[in-house]
């Protein structure tokens, strides 16, 4: 099993501050719709959070927020945004149990590798309260492989999404598709996932 890609850790250690000036479309629809299904000031898990710009619209907006990142180099730039500490934290790093309402984890999974996204979805399954909800976006494809940066992508399916999720028990997985891009400029089709542990 590999948990994490190296070649796409190092890519965000160089290209931290360039990637923190980045104009980010935001993804503030799908955000309002995450939090729509939170307790009012509950507790919320940033992974991946690049500069902070979605951890910062969740606390402006009164939730407890933990964001985490990867990367110590965009970790300390969060830090810095935020005006708080962001921890550095592997996505298989995570052990906490019923810990979180929320957990956010926007265009960031889609670098962990197949073989370890189950090991991924299980601790993000543990760490959610009953009833959490945890919202993630992949850019779609047809089977893992490198983009024009060097970073990895696991590049799922509809079906490959369902069958990752489906080893969990959720209350409800829902998907669905936009057409977009991202850091690398290049047509994409996002997929995003919505799932909700049982009550
Ligand atoms: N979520 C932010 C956003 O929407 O702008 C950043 C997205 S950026 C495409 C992906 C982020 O995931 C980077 O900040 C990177 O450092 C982080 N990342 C990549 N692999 C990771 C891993 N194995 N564990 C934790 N974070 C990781």
């Amino acid at each position: 099993m590999q948990s994490s890609d190296p070649d796409t850790l190092a890519f965000y250690a160089r290209q931290a501050e360039a990637y923190s000036r980045r104009k980010r479309l935001p993804a503030e629809a799908r955000l309002e719709g995450f939090l729509a299904r939170l307790p009012d000031g509950g507790d919320i898990l940033e992974l991946g959070c690049g500069a902070g710009a979605d951890s910062d619209v969740m606390r402006q907006r009164g939730y407890r927020i933990r964001p985490t990142d990867g990367s110590a180099e965009m970790a300390a730039l969060a830090s810095q945004h935020l005006g708080m500490p962001v921890a550095t934290l592997l996505f298989h790093e995570l052990d906490e149990i019923a810990r979180f309402d929320g957990i956010w984890a926007n265009a960031c999974l889609l670098h962990v590798p197949r073989s370890g996204l189950p090991d991924v979805l299980q601790r993000i399954h543990r760490a959610l309260r009953p009833g959490g909800v945890f919202f993630a976006s992949y850019k779609e494809g047809a089977g893992e492989g490198q983009d024009g940066l060097g970073r990895y992508y696991n590049y799922p399916s509809r079906d490959d999404l369902h069958a990752f999720y489906a080893a969990f028990h959720w209350q409800a997985v829902d998907i669905s598709a936009a057409k977009g891009s991202g850091y690398d400029d290049r047509p994409t089709d996002w997929l995003y996932v919505t799932a909700v542990k049982p009550a």
